[in-house]
């Protein structure tokens, strides 16, 4: 039956940045439909994931690790193999934004952007689909932007770096699909969460943004749930290398 290719039953998923915004909620989504979950965080309280994960009556675990790192990233990838047995599904959510015009952009904001968002996501993948392998399934996704396609206004290196993630999802995905292994990225648009806070709040660019989004309105957290069950599920077993878009038709614009 179709929507028992949905299921995630007794798969085991790693989410980093589970602890707030996209994260969360896609650690939640997984658990719903079956899997046990692994919610990384840098600094924050992952307690309200936990929650919700084991309201679910599925397993959740803490892991924390600064992806600022990029050694660290092997190590959570262990650790989450360990608390459950394997990593079946890599969800690389954490991400960071640091906004400023391009010829004021310091070195270090370049490198804590590119560090956290393109070479944390390129050491875990690698080390979770040396485990995928061995196994010969598992499911990468990463999570890309609309500043994969466009870019963008006042965020160069998260541009260059959601840019190269799209890249990399179609790279890895030519290498890996013949390994049972699909790599995809989800690429939100404008969602609610503490990453568009300034956006927000400022009057200007946020009746712009809203002028563009055919669908009248930010994108909730939630509205990622179904995109990520899917491409963790058995439903998209012939899906490799898309970038899912999930925007309120912004690109459609
Ligand atoms: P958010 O609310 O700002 O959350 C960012 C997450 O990344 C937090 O869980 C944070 O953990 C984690 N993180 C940041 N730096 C880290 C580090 N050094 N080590 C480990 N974890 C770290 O952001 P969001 O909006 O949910 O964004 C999640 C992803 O979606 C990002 O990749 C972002 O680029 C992407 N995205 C967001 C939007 C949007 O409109 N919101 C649109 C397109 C793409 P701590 O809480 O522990 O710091």
């Amino acid at each position: 039956m179709i929507l028992d290719r949905f299921r995630l039953d007794g798969q085991a998923a790693l989410v980093t940045g589970g602890d707030r915004g996209l994260g969360q909620a896609i650690a939640i989504a997984l658990a719903e439909a079956g899997a046990d979950v692994a919610v990384a965080a840098h600094t924050g309280d992952l307690a309200a994931t936990l929650a919700a994960i084991a309201a679910t009556g599925r397993r959740g675990v803490a892991l924390r690790a600064d992806l600022a790192d990029v050694r660290h990233a092997g190590d959570l990838v262990a650790a989450a193999s360990r608390a459950l047995g394997a990593v079946d599904i890599l969800v690389n959510n954490a991400g960071i934004i640091r906004r400023a015009p391009a010829i004021e952009v310091t070195a270090i904001d370049w490198n804590a952007v590119i560090d956290v968002n393109l070479n944390a996501v390129w050491a875990l993948s690698q080390a979770a689909a040396q485990q995928m392998a061995v196994r010969g399934h598992g499911k990468i996704i990463n999570i890309a932007s609309l500043l994969s396609f466009q870019g963008g206004i006042r965020v160069p290196a998260y541009t260059a770096a959601k840019h190269a993630v799209a890249g990399l999802t179609k790279a890895l995905a030519n290498e890996l699909a013949g390994r049972g292994i699909n790599v995809n990225a989800i690429a939100p648009g404008y969602m609610a969460t503490d990453n568009t806070q300034a956006l927000r709040a400022d009057p200007e660019r946020s009746r712009q943004i809203m002028e563009r989004i055919p669908a009248g309105r930010w994108g909730q957290p939630d509205d990622l749930a179904g995109a990520a069950v899917f491409l963790a599920s058995p439903a998209s077993d012939y899906v490799h290398g898309h970038l899912l878009v999930v925007d309120g038709g912004w690109m459609a614009r």
